[in-house]
């Protein structure tokens, strides 16, 4: 390895000796094509072409008379897919196909990650394979078929909890006997070196856009930058752009599920402690023996035990600040979007939209100016947001 993947003492290459190879050869490919031209003109051109690249930054002026501040939405929702995950798939999946690889593999927990990695294979004309749980497969059956019609292969994991973490253990066992011809494509800036690193330089593209937008409309920095944080990728990348620029608050709403006394939710930087899960060390949910606990939050992307190195890293030098949000907290924010603004966010953006309410709230924040990432449309969620408002659809 060249790098040592740490981002204070978190992240690094926690895995078994057989995956350090692949890890090296995709760490060189990276930083190779990361600066090549022809690789940034190609993903440049699907990134506008085929994702719909850029997004806008849309001044959100009902929200903004509500809630009393200048309201910022970065519209990742726009994206084809449905979310922010396509700038990561494309990104891996253009430098699967500079490096030779004839099969993609990934693991899904939703299904967003696999719908996102199924459409760029088919693009690509790389056959696609997805990891998911079993149990995953059963609640989430209409991604199932989406992946399945964009000619991906869903394979049922039945280990373990049958979820997303089960998942990924599959599929780097897969990627250990395959490595020759396969491309692991994780789907958030976590697992061991060089994929948080990788998976945030594709997701700058949000970062880099929001700070030439802001500028362009405001003529100076946003006073505070709210995103969701799940494995942390869309957080990151609007974050990475602003992250010397210390007069910009950063902050990263997590998964509160039930509650944080209630024991079920996904606040990994809130509650959680050191410990190493899926190849890094970082912040994870674990009970006293070390045992993973599970992750809960209403919505899927937020429901994970662990998150990405570089957050832990942001948290403990106070560089980001971590809030929770509840599922019924984040209810409120998906009414008050949709409502005020048009816009049905997913219920991970929710969560920012929610704590943006909160935050807009304290006397001292009025009149700032703050940047909400609104990482997903809310289209994937209908049933879920009907069952919990109790209307039947
Ligand atoms: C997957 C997902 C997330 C969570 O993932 P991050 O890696 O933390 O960004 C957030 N929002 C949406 C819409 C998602 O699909």
């Amino acid at each position: 390895m060249i790098l040592d993947g740490k981002f204070g003492k978190y992240g690094g290459i926690f895995v078994p000796e057989l995956l350090i190879p692949a890890l090296e050869e995709l760490e060189s490919a990276f930083l190779k094509y990361k600066d090549d031209k022809d690789f940034n003109t190609e993903l440049d051109y699907y990134l506008r072409e085929f994702a719909g690249r850029p997004t806008s930054l849309y001044f959100a002026r009902n929200l903004s008379e509500k809630l009393g501040c200048k309201i910022y939405l970065k519209r990742e929702d726009m994206l084809h897919t449905g979310a922010h995950k396509i700038n990561n798939t494309l990104g891996q999946g253009i430098l699967a196909k500079y490096m030779g690889k004839k099969r993609i593999i990934a693991e899904t927990g939703a299904g967003q990650h696999g719908i996102a990695t199924a459409v760029v294979g088919s693009m690509l004309g790389i056959p696609v394979e997805v990891y998911m749980g079993s149990e995953d497969i059963e609640r989430q059956k209409l991604n199932v078929f989406r992946m399945e019609l964009s000619g991906a292969k869903v394979i049922p994991v039945k280990t373990g909890s049958r979820t997303l973490k089960d998942a990924i253990n599959d599929a780097l066992r897969d990627w250990i006997a395959n490595v020759e011809n396969t491309h692991y494509l994780i789907g958030s800036s976590m697992g061991p070196h060089p994929y948080p690193m990788m998976v945030k330089h594709f997701q700058t593209v949000i970062g880099k856009e929001t700070k030439n937008q802001i500028l362009e409309k405001e003529n100076e920095l946003p006073d505070a930058i709210i995103a969701c944080v799940g494995g942390g990728s869309n957080s990151i990348g609007i974050f990475s752009q602003f992250l010397d620029d210390e007069e910009v608050e950063l902050i990263g709403v997590e998964g509160g599920g039930e509650g944080l006394d209630s024991g079920k939710h996904g606040a990994t930087l809130c509650r959680g402690s050191e410990g190493v899960l899926h190849g890094s060390l970082s912040f994870i949910l674990q009970n006293d023996d070390g045992q993973i606990s599970e992750a809960h939050s209403v919505s899927a992307g937020l429901d994970y035990p662990g998150v990405g190195p570089e957050h832990s890293y942001l948290k403990v030098t106070d560089r980001a600040k971590y809030v929770a949000i509840t599922n019924k907290d984040a209810l409120r924010g998906f009414e008050l979007l949709s409502k005020y603004e048009g816009i049905i966010p997913a219920l991970e953006s929710a969560h920012a939209v929610e704590y943006l309410e909160k935050y807009a709230k304290i006397p001292e924040n009025e009149g700032k100016t703050i940047v909400v990432n609104l990482s997903g449309r809310g289209d994937k969620d209908m049933f879920i947001v009907a069952r919990e408002m109790e209307v039947k659809i």
